[in-house]
């Protein structure tokens, strides 16, 4: 993957999260050929836009990064659009790639994708072993069929496309609307809302005590290009920090990273949701992976470019 510089890649869902920092990675790395297109482009749940789209451009590795992704809210209010425009998506998506000969398919999922109980840290081996969380079923069932579809086509074609599941992530492009949002971005925003108004506390969800893994998302880049280069295996594989804090020291680091000087207040009618979510990720560890972004640089770095374009 990395010998050739100019080969052409599709990275899909280049805006989002995600695929904008594998996009960077890429070009940081001297890429010159990347094959992006907006969503007023290209539309993924069309087939016969994916197919033509394909055989007209012919990339060379495809980079699956565009989803129909939200919070708890989301997921309930929409559940029908979140199962059925994940599966035409990569159901489109990786068909015409084997269909035209790409060399090679990442496909991204979610660690929402292992079951609701599934023994901690979670092992690539408990995906399938018992029922996942309900509230994002929706979203779980179709990247675990993305999954199963890119062995599938791996088992059928010999045909080179692994799947890489991410911990939460965050950095530039995160949601940052309230509603909707993860914790992290939920709470940049209200602490930093929070200093800009003069307030003197913050209400922050639940007890402090839930335990929760964060990858910055250019690590996550980092480790897309890794196993693009080193993993052709039929399995899965988890990309997480490893590292675990509690919401309470969560909180408290992104007080400090915004400069915000007031009380933090616990809001106990709030829901902790579960109490760990750490994933297992010593299969991409033992490959030779390992993350670089601390946490603390990681939130000042996404602080930044909040600063720079969310706060208006
Ligand atoms: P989860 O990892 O799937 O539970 O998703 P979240 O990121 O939404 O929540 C993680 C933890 O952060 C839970 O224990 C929440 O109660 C807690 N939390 C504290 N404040 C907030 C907030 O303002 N927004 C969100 N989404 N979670 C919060």
């Amino acid at each position: 993957f990395m010998a050739d510089k100019s080969a052409k890649i599709f990275v899909a869902g280049h805006r989002g999260l995600v695929g904008s920092a594998i996009v960077r990675k890429l070009h940081q790395l001297g890429f010159t050929n990347l094959l992006l297109r907006s969503h007023s482009d290209l539309d993924l749940t069309i087939q016969s836009h994916v197919d033509s789209f394909f055989a007209s451009e012919s990339p060379r590795f495809v980079i699956l990064a565009a989803a129909k992704v939200g919070g708890i809210h989301a997921n309930n209010s929409y559940p029908a659009d979140f199962i059925s425009i994940n599966l035409k998506i990569q159901t489109n998506v990786i068909h015409a790639a084997n269909a035209n000969k790409v060399q090679k398919l990442l496909f991204l999922g979610s660690s929402c994708i292992y079951p609701k109980h599934a023994p901690q840290p979670i092992r690539e081996s408990a995906l399938l072993t018992a029922p996942l969380e309900p509230t994002n079923e929706w979203y779980a069932v179709a990247k675990i069929a993305g999954i199963k579809m890119c062995q599938a086509y791996r088992l059928q074609y010999n045909w080179d496309a692994v799947s890489a599941m991410p911990t939460n992530l965050y950095g530039p492009n995160d949601n940052f609307d309230n509603e909707n949002s993860h914790v992290l971005p939920a709470l940049m925003r209200r602490f930093h809302a929070a200093k800009a108004g003069g307030a003197k506390e913050v209400v922050v969800w639940g007890s402090g005590r839930p335990l929760r893994e964060f990858l910055h998302v250019d690590d996550l880049a980092d480790g897309v290009v890794f196993l693009m280069e080193r993993y052709s295996g039929l399995e899965h594989v988890n990309v997480g920090s490893g590292s675990e804090v509690s919401i309470k020291e969560l909180a408290e680091l992104v007080k400090e990273v915004v400069g915000f000087e007031g009380e933090i207040v616990w809001d106990s009618t709030k829901p902790d949701g579960t109490p760990r979510k750490l994933m297992d990720s010593s299969k991409l560890r033992e490959l030779g992976w390992a993350p670089k972004v601390s946490l603390r640089e990681g939130l000042v770095d996404t602080y930044n470019w909040y600063l720079e374009n969310v706060k208006q």
